[in-house]
């Protein structure tokens, strides 16, 4: 077969084929479930970033109050290991007495806050374990529909490549001077730069062309290029 126009309505079977295995590997289901588990996996990061520091400022606290607890309690046992050495005055040991009374309250009062902080701590560490879990559940989803991702758009690209050869071949066929006219047309109209008659409407815009009008473009050589006058597409007969 070498009517060119006959080849230039195979250049867009192949042309429409390929924009469809495009379309259709733009828009794998895959691709939109991956993009479900990255939103909301950034979601889980910024709340990791918050919760986070909110539990490393709390942390901090208590590391604060357990070194001061520390410090009064090591206060406490200097002083009384000096009271029972037995080498202080009477005097002395009344004024040691009331600072280990009032160490002994400090710490206790010390031990209070920590365990406020401990209690402040406990719903932050739950979120941060509980969203570590979840994490770590739709890491696993995201490589899943990612390796599906890659598997169903390799079958689109090798479909697309043998269209696109298949477009080639049959392109070598076309003058390029109708190729030129054809591939303007199909970037201008939607994909579509070439169309059959079928009967007597344009297949490119779907409408009836008037009855003279098909009456001339039956009469015109069969090598003549025809466009319709509705859509302006190349009619091919
Ligand atoms: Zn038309």
């Amino acid at each position: 077969m070498s009517d060119p126009l006959q080849r230039l309505l195979q250049v867009q079977d192949h042309d429409t084929a390929v924009d469809q295995q495009r379309h259709r590997k733009a828009t794998l289901p895959p691709r939109a479930e991956l993009a479900r588990v990255d939103a909301r996996l950034a979601e889980l990061a910024q709340r990791a970033a918050t919760v986070g520091a909110e539990r490393d400022e709390l942390g901090a606290r208590q590391a604060d109050l357990e070194a001061q607890i520390a410090s009064a309690r090591a206060r406490r046992a200097e002083i009384e290991k000096r009271m029972y050495a037995g080498q202080a005055a009477a005097r002395d040991l009344q004024a040691m007495d009331e600072e280990t009374k009032h160490l002994a309250r400090h710490v206790t009062e010390l031990e209070d806050r920590e365990l406020e902080v401990m209690e402040a701590l406990e719903p932050l560490d739950a979120q941060l374990a509980a969203d570590a879990a979840e994490r770590a559940e739709l890491d696993e989803a995201a490589a899943g529909h990612r390796a599906l991702l890659a598997e169903e758009e390799q079958a689109i690209d090798r479909e697309i490549a043998a269209d696109q050869a298949a477009r080639d071949a049959a392109a070598a066929e076309v003058p390029p001077d109708l190729l030129k006219r054809y591939e303007a047309l199909r970037a201008k109209l939607g994909g579509t730069g070439a169309a059959r008659l079928v009967g007597d409407s344009c297949a490119g815009c779907h409408l009836v062309l008037p009855s003279m009008e098909v009456d001339r473009i039956r009469k015109a050589p069969p090598d003549a290029v025809i466009t319709c006058e509705q859509c302006g597409r190349i009619l091919v007969r």
